[in-house]
């Protein structure tokens, strides 16, 4: 409501103004935590469905709060995005996941990392450089990165800065459309960009178990992905009959909590061990 001509006259809302109080405290906080090293990558691991190995990971933020206890991306991403400070978390995940790429090679593995990327990182034209520098500093080859945009990020022509994007795919990065199948726009779009993978977005493949009319969704993206020449990833698989489903369709990988949560890294390299001795 608002008084006429005036100020809008604001309702007291105790939930509203604590939302915005811990808002505030991410923004004031994002920094020194990342100094502090509050804030941490988690690795999920990735899994081809023909040879059923682990063929990479998606590198995912964590924020340890001191007080708030651990905070996760669907918090903390959309208000770093608001404030302009996402491009200090992607550097940083681009960091961690480069330098665990890193350490694998060195131990004669041969892991892709993706990282997930914000619409805003498309808007700075130097961030290709940037990506660049740190695939030199850390030595690990333009391949095994890959860069994951939401499916609304690509598609809006407005917001996506497709010299940005060319060039990223340009030094040899992978470009992946993430939460494919929830936005506007069609796989034959994607043909005019520069992508190398869709990934199904998970509430289709969790809905594989129960709701016939999820399979087919998915078989018709895993389907035309192929035929624009497409690596065609599912995530949220949770159970053995999906990703036997998936591998059916001819899905090409697969991850999810059947495979493994996202581990901390001393975990991760834990897993992987065990996976070796079996
Ligand atoms: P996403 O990129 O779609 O990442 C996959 C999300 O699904 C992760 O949630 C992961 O933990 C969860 N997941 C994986 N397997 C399963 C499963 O089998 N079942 C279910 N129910 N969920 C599964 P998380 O880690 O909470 O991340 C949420 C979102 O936050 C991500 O969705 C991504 O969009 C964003 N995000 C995460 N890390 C970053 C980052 O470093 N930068 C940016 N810009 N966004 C990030
Ligand atoms: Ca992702
Ligand atoms: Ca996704
Ligand atoms: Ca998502």
């Amino acid at each position: 409501a608002t008084r006429d001509g005036g100020e809008p006259v604001r309702c007291y809302e105790p939930s509203m103004g604590e939302r915005a109080a811990r808002r505030l405290r991410l923004i004031r906080g994002f920094s020194a935590a990342v100094a502090r090293r509050d804030v941490r990558v988690d690795f999920q691991p990735v899994v081809s469905l023909g040879e059923r190995t682990v063929i990479g990971v998606e590198a995912l933020a964590r924020w340890d709060h001191p007080e708030l206890g651990l905070l996760l991306p669907d918090e903390f991403v959309p208000v770093l995005e608001a404030t302009g400070q996402i491009g200090e978390l992607t550097s940083f995940v681009l960091g961690e996941a480069l330098a665990a790429a890193r350490r694998w090679l060195d131990r004669g593995m041969r892991l892709s990392v993706a990282v997930n990327v914000a619409v805003a990182n498309l808007g700075n034209p130097g961030f290709p450089d940037e990506v660049a520098s740190l695939l030199v500093a850390h030595r690990v080859p333009a391949e095994l990165l890959t860069l994951e945009l939401t499916e609304s990020g690509v598609s809006s022509e407005r917001e996506v800065a497709l010299p940005v994007l060319r060039r990223l795919h340009g030094l040899g990065c992978r470009i992946a459309v993430d939460d494919f199948g929830t936005g506007q726009s069609s796989l034959a779009h994607l043909r005019r960009l520069p992508v190398d993978q869709v990934k199904i977005d998970k509430s289709f493949v969790l809905g594989m178990g129960t709701e016939c009319g999820d399979v087919a969704v998915v078989r018709a993206i895993v389907e035309m992905g192929h035929t624009l020449g497409l690596q065609v990833v599912a995530e949220g698989v949770e159970r053995a009959a999906v990703r036997a489903a998936l591998a059916e369709m001819g899905c090409d990988v697969a991850q999810g909590y059947l495979v493994s949560r996202p581990l901390p890294a001393g975990c991760f390299d834990a897993w992987l061990d065990s996976l070796d001795v079996r």
